[in-house]
């Protein structure tokens, strides 16, 4: 059963199930003035889900007007193609860069498959092509009005080449994508989503200067919820990242293979995640959220191709 909070005046989130688990990934609602928005409104798996959601939020999802995404990874996208058979209207907003992806998804399912395998279905479902007509490119720079707030759209690369954020000015409102992170709610700790082929850790860390300079008063993030110290979860995101970048290059640098840095990180990071939740679910559920294998995937492609010369012993 999916479940539905209201946030504040005009912001739903719905906490899609995923892998059957709960508050893992989360899409927003925003509606007013004759207008229903999504943000990132997740994978073809969770996509029943959604529409039920949207119905319990008390609206009507073949009304739907915008469909908003921070970048075009399946878990926040993947299930645009199928929801717009429910809602053939709507306009789908997405970066430049992510538009080609999703009127195409056959590069992005090919490379997802190398990471995820034969899981592709179970965890994405399908994945269909957004028709052209309902594309909407945005850039940095540009205010969109939509449910009667005007968010601005920022540029914030670096979890992934094509990612950008939704700034309300007036509220101080901002819906993250993943470049804040992943932090599950109750559990004060914010893991850096470090996947392959994108990551740059000198663009993520300029984005999080981004962020800060905005001076949001919430920081809404797709896994999972809304925190409203945005400062020191930026920095604590800041310093993961960094540190767990060093931790893997040292692992490269030592020859090992792809599977040993894998177990490595897992002994040096898990100790850290159980002394601030005793529970073993919570590390469950973080893995979920963002898994070690597909993170070292990602740091280990980062050196190789911007920093070889550290690699250097
Ligand atoms: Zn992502």
């Amino acid at each position: 059963m999916t479940e539905v909070t209201q946030l504040r005046p005009g912001i739903w989130q719905i906490s899609l199930p995923f892998q059957g688990e709960h508050d893992i990934i989360g899409a927003y609602l925003l509606a007013d003035g004759g207008e229903i928005a999504l943000i990132d409104p997740g994978p073809g798996s969770t996509s029943e889900a959604l529409l039920d959601g949207i119905r319990q939020a008390g609206f009507d999802p073949a009304r739907v007007t915008h469909l908003l995404a921070t970048h075009i990874h399946l878990d926040h996208t993947g299930g645009i193609g199928t929801l717009l058979h429910t809602m053939p209207e709507a306009r789908v907003l997405v970066h430049s860069k992510g538009a080609s992806h999703l009127i195409n998804p056959d590069k992005l399912i090919t490379s997802s498959a190398r990471i995820y395998g034969e899981r592709m279905q179970e965890l994405w479902g399908s994945i269909d092509p957004v028709p052209e007509h309902n594309v909407q490119i945005i850039n940095d720079g540009d205010v969109l009005t939509i449910a009667q707030r005007r968010l601005e759209v920022h540029y914030t690369p670096g979890h992934a080449s094509h990612h950008i954020i939704f700034f309300d000015v007036h509220s101080g409102d901002l819906f993250a994508g993943d470049v804040a992170g992943v932090r599950l709610q109750g559990v004060d700790y914010v893991r850096p989503p470090t996947p392959p082929p994108d990551l740059d850790i000198e663009a993520w860390s300029a984005s999080i200067d981004t962020l800060k300079r905005l001076r949001p008063d919430v920081l809404y993030l797709a896994h999972f919820g809304p925190t409203s110290t945005p400062i020191p979860h930026l920095e604590h995101l800041r310093e993961k990242l960094y540190s767990w970048g060093d931790f893997v290059l040292h692992a490269m640098r030592d020859g090992l293979s792809e599977g040993a840095i894998i177990d490595r990180l897992i002994e040096h990071v898990q100790p850290e995640l159980k002394r601030v939740s005793s529970e073993e679910r919570t590390l469950k559920r973080y893995e979920i959220a963002t898994n070690y294998a597909m993170t070292v995937q990602g740091y280990m492609r980062y050196w190789r191709k911007r920093h070889p010369e550290r690699l250097q012993p």
